[in-house]
């Protein structure tokens, strides 16, 4: 049979140093992220979430433990393989967009692309990724404000843009780190229907944190995270 899971995370460990003094954040997390389902990583703020989201983005490295992408490991793969594998296999969105504040949305979705290929390469295959850029923010429901910038744009459409732009290279898997966190109740909500239908339409796997109990109950599973381990993982709506 083969691997049902796109990630997975086995005793990570992950601890800062201030001023000589050790503070452990993850103590041991072991995480399953099975393809084809929207699973919710929830826990207080301060609790980790966002230390071991940049360990799955590979955007860190653990103390101890093993990240598996699709049955490979990547925790201690090279410098090139893990710019490889989050530049062409994950998106990632965050509580803040991180949108560039002097593009537009249309540029700010093929930035990433921009950035990744050689002058050469993405002068000839411009037009199509135009093209393909102007179809996701169509996808997000965003279209119509290609050419505005972030500061022309609401809470909610700079996360649309933000979608828009992680799904530029078609990943496989979607890490969000609190994509409502800054949003009304209702905004997020809709946000969460957006990532919901890109689940559901696109196969999209999305492993999503949140601070939110509401918003993990709009999950299909839920891990809980406390004490820089992870206590549970039921259904969403059996979170405790
Ligand atoms: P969450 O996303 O759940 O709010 P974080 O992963 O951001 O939690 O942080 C977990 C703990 O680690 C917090 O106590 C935070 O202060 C600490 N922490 C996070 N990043 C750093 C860092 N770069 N250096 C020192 N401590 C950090
Ligand atoms: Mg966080």
């Amino acid at each position: 049979m083969s691997n049902p899971f796109v990630l997975q995370a086995f005793g990570v460990k992950k601890s800062y140093h201030k001023d000589k003094i050790e503070v452990p954040v993850l103590r041991g997390v072991d995480v399953n992220i099975t393809e084809g389902v929207v699973t919710a990583l929830v826990g207080r703020s301060g609790s980790g979430k966002s230390t071991l989201m940049h360990l799955l983005a590979t955007l860190d490295q653990p103390d101890e433990g093993e990240i598996y992408f699709r049955g490979h490991r990547i925790d201690n793969a090279s410098r090139a393989e893990r710019d490889s594998f989050r530049n062409n296999d994950i998106g990632i969105i965050f509580q803040f967009y991180h949108l560039l504040p002097e593009l537009s949305a249309l540029e700010n979705v093929l930035a990433p692309i921009m950035i990744h290929k050689s002058a050469w390469s993405y002068f000839k295959t411009r037009k199509e990724t135009r093209q393909r850029a102007e179809a996701m923010l169509d996808r997000v429901g965003l279209l119509h404000r290609a050419t505005h910038k972030p500061s022309e744009m609401s809470g909610g459409e700079m996360q649309r843009c933000a979608i828009a732009r992680s799904l530029m290279t078609d990943p496989s898997l979607l890490l969000a780190d609190e994509p409502t966190g800054n949003l009304d109740t209702e905004t997020g909500r809709d946000i969460l229907k957006l990532l919901r239908e890109l689940n559901g339409d696109d196969g999209l796997t999305i492993a999503m944190i949140t601070h939110d109990d509401a918003i993990a109950e709009q999950a299909d599973l839920c891990y809980r995270m406390d004490d820089g381990v992870v206590k549970s993982a039921k259904p969403s709506m059996q979170v405790a």
